[in-house]
């Protein structure tokens, strides 16, 4: 059996920015079909922050309630402990904004959320477990998207089509859309410790690499920031992670001998952005337009920046005319200079980040300097919380 679907846009992957994106053009009273390669969202590999500008955009969505009657954990600073030091590194008590946190919820729980919103406009079809392999053509226009789902062929056209697929895109690779960037100086471990009852640890512990400290309840969730290139899964890359871990936190040792290599996930960084977000008829948004490193935990927030952005502007076109080139590129032109601004610093933030240092050695000096200012924290709490252009749907 084959589906054929005709609609006003298309958008490849169900992350946060193409439910956002999604929802947003469902309230503007267009019909909107998203394919999603997998079943569902709950997989464990993906970011769980929720920034203040995006509960923010939740509220005036009127999803706010909804949201907080997650599960969920806030942050209104982030802490971080360097060998004994301890130090804000951003703080969001200050923040123009009616939620002053940042916030951890799984993002299959926040996805959930968007897309059960999503399912209540008419116009709204999820295609689970469908994945788009190829672009459909005419004249050289992108005109939609081929697939195959669990009952077959899926063919969708669409007046417009959103690549929301991620870091990975196969669909960016299909429209002839290659990301440029640099090799990213760090890698990150990400893998489960178990918890004792009332167990915490500080979110964030440097000294010799990092290590990000999710907690999910019944587990901790780990990112552990290493040198790029310096895990192969071996038993001395796992005895080497294991001692650099005990440095950073003694307290985790008896957990972490626990860990065997299989349990480990390794995400290569990667920092690179599209020079050209869009060919004719297609769009890309989030990662797949621009894949962001995880310092500061701002990807979410961004990709979520890109689909308000591209609501705003490509809502009104749709509504006249098929957008043509020019009006994605005005997506591309409002949302590169955050980008680049944010890679910048992500870019500047890698050395401090997998730093080794002896006990006794100096702070790197970005720290030092939130240390002996703490009144500056409160512009990193700004920069991460809000992003470098926040978006707004009126
Ligand atoms: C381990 C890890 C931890 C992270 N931690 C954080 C964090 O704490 N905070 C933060 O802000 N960011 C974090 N990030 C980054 C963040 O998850 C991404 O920046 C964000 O999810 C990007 O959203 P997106 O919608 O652009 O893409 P994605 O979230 O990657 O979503 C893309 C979607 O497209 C689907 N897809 C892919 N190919 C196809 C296809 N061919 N057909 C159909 N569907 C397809 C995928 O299944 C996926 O659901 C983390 C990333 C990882 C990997």
């Amino acid at each position: 059996m084959s589906i054929h679907i005709d609609t006003d846009c298309v958008i490849v992957g169900g992350g946060p920015a193409g439910l956002m994106l999604a929802l947003l053009l469902l309230r503007q009273g267009f019909q909107v079909t998203v394919a999603e390669k997998h079943a569902d969202f709950l997989r464990d590999f993906r970011g769980d922050t929720i920034h203040p500008s995006t509960q923010e955009l939740l509220s005036d969505l009127g999803l706010l309630d909804e949201f907080l009657a997650r599960p969920h954990d806030d942050m209104p600073r982030v802490r971080l402990s360097w060998q004994g030091t301890e130090l804000t590194l951003a703080d969001f008590t200050r923040l123009p904004t009616r939620r002053k946190a940042m916030t951890f919820m799984p993002q299959w729980d926040f996805l959930d959320l968007l897309a059960d919103t999503a399912s209540q406009h008419p116009g709204f079809r999820l295609l689970r477990s469908t994945r788009v392999t190829d672009l459909l053509r005419e004249e050289g226009r992108v005109v939609g998207v081929t697939g195959a789902g669990p009952d077959g062929d899926v063919t969708v056209r669409a007046r417009l089509v959103v690549d929301a697929s991620g870091r990975d895109s196969e669909v960016r690779a299909a429209a002839g859309l290659a990301p440029v960037g640099q090799a990213a100086a760090m890698d990150v471990l990400w893998f489960r410790l178990t918890k004792r009852v009332g167990e915490t640890y500080p979110f964030v512990q440097a000294g010799a690499g990092m290590i990000i400290t999710i907690d999910r309840g019944d587990f901790f969730q780990i990112a552990h920031v290493i040198p790029a290139g310096s895990w192969t899964g071996s038993d001395p890359d796992l005895a080497d992670m294991r001692e650099r871990i005990a440095r950073i936190s003694p307290r985790m040792v008896d957990a972490v001998a626990t860990v065997t290599a299989d349990d480990v996930h390794l995400l290569r960084v990667k920092l690179e952005r599209l020079r050209r977000w869009y060919t004719d008829g297609m769009l890309c948004i989030g990662d797949s337009a621009h894949a962001m490193s995880p310092a500061g935990g701002v990807g979410i927030n961004l990709a979520i920046q890109d689909a308000v952005a591209a609501a705003r502007i490509l809502g009104p076109v749709l509504r006249e005319r098929t957008p043509k080139e020019k009006d994605l590129r005005r997506v591309q032109r409002r949302r590169t200079w955050p980008v680049r601004v944010t890679q910048f610093v992500q870019r500047r933030l890698q050395g401090p980040l997998i730093a080794s240092r002896e006990p006794g050695e100096p702070l790197p000096l970005p720290l030092r300097v939130l240390r002996d200012h703490p009144r500056l924290t409160h512009l990193t709490g700004r920069f991460v919380g809000l992003g470098a252009r926040p978006e707004s749907i009126s």
